[in-house]
């Protein structure tokens, strides 16, 4: 994010800055290691250090920044319950994709810089006691993309938690489907949707929760089909992005189009819920579940 933001002030053109702000901007290119950045929502200037104290949290205006996997799985589980699965899974370049680079120099890269071998993480762990299968889409490998390796480790996801009668608790943040894979990133779509829906005819039970950005065919699938759909505050939730539907229907949108706030008014989500009540929250809901497929199906009947 510090990069991009670099990226962002150097397209700037001076004379566009006031003095302050440009003082403000050399100053900051002197400190090492990017201790400060630029809130992406009120602009404000947070200590880093501070900013990951609070959850990565803007302590300002609350806005809820990218969170990398593994602290998405630390904040959410219980210490030390966390058993990872399905982490050899590694991506194929079928296609033999290249545009700047070849597809699989840049899995590569994203291999190097997150220590995972995908965007998906997944595994089983306890939420406040109770456990859950774990899913969490890593917004910093490759935008968190949908390739076949994230499809196949929803699908086993969805899977152990059939088999085991346990609840599935996922997060997303994803651009979309991984352009790279092609047709075969479509068509995880069907597969994870497909998945989900075998655990739901078994009487499993499902939460997604969706964070900033989550678009793109995630949205269009697994995301949209739990039992339960969560969101962070301030979450840019959609299909295509803002400025191409504004384009394409020629018409203005409403304010706050696709964010969080927006679609539970609109019915879409279920309830928004900040990162530092998360867990409580999720524990609650999965007590609500009744905790196993055998209480769920009783509380049907009755
Ligand atoms: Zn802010």
């Amino acid at each position: 994010m510090a990069d991009k933001q670099q990226k962002d002030d150097a397209r700037i053109p001076e004379s566009s800055l006031s003095e302050t702000r440009f003082s403000r901007l050399r100053k900051k290119k002197d400190m090492p290691g990017g201790l400060w950045l630029k809130c992406e929502s009120c602009g404000s200037m947070i200590y880093r250090k501070e900013l990951e104290e609070k959850g990565r949290v803007c302590p300002t205006c609350e806005f809820h920044f990218t969170l990398p996997g593994r602290e998405r799985i630390a904040m959410t589980l219980d210490e030390g319950t966390w058993v990872e699965r399905f982490a050899e899974i590694t991506a194929l370049d079928r296609l033999e994709f290249k545009d700047s680079s070849p597809y699989l120099d840049k899995v590569e890269k994203a291999r190097a810089r997150t220590k995972q071998n995908e965007a998906l993480l997944c595994g089983t762990g306890r939420i406040e006691g109770r456990e859950v299968v774990l899913a969490v889409l890593d917004f910093s490998f490759l935008g968190g993309s949908m390739g076949e390796v994230v499809g196949e480790k929803i699908a086993l996801a969805a899977e152990i938690a059939r088999k085991n009668a346990l609840p599935l608790v996922m997060f997303t943040g994803s651009g979309g489907a991984r352009m790279h894979e092609g047709v075969l990133s479509l068509m995880q779509m069907a597969k994870t949707c497909s998945a989900l829906a075998e655990l739901n005819d078994a009487g499993g039970f499902s939460i997604c929760v969706m964070t900033h950005p989550t678009t793109g065919g995630v949205t269009a699938s697994f995301a949209s089909v739990c039992d339960i759909t969560l969101a962070e505050p301030g979450a840019l939730i959609g299909f295509a992005g803002p400025r191409v539907i504004a384009t394409t229907l020629k018409q203005e949108l409403p304010a706050g189009f696709q964010r969080a706030e927006f679609l539970l008014e609109k019915g879409q989500i279920d309830r928004i819920v900040k990162r530092s009540e998360m867990k409580q929250v999720l524990a609650r809901l999965l007590d609500y579940a009744g905790g196993s497929k055998v209480a769920a199906r009783e509380t049907t009947k009755a």
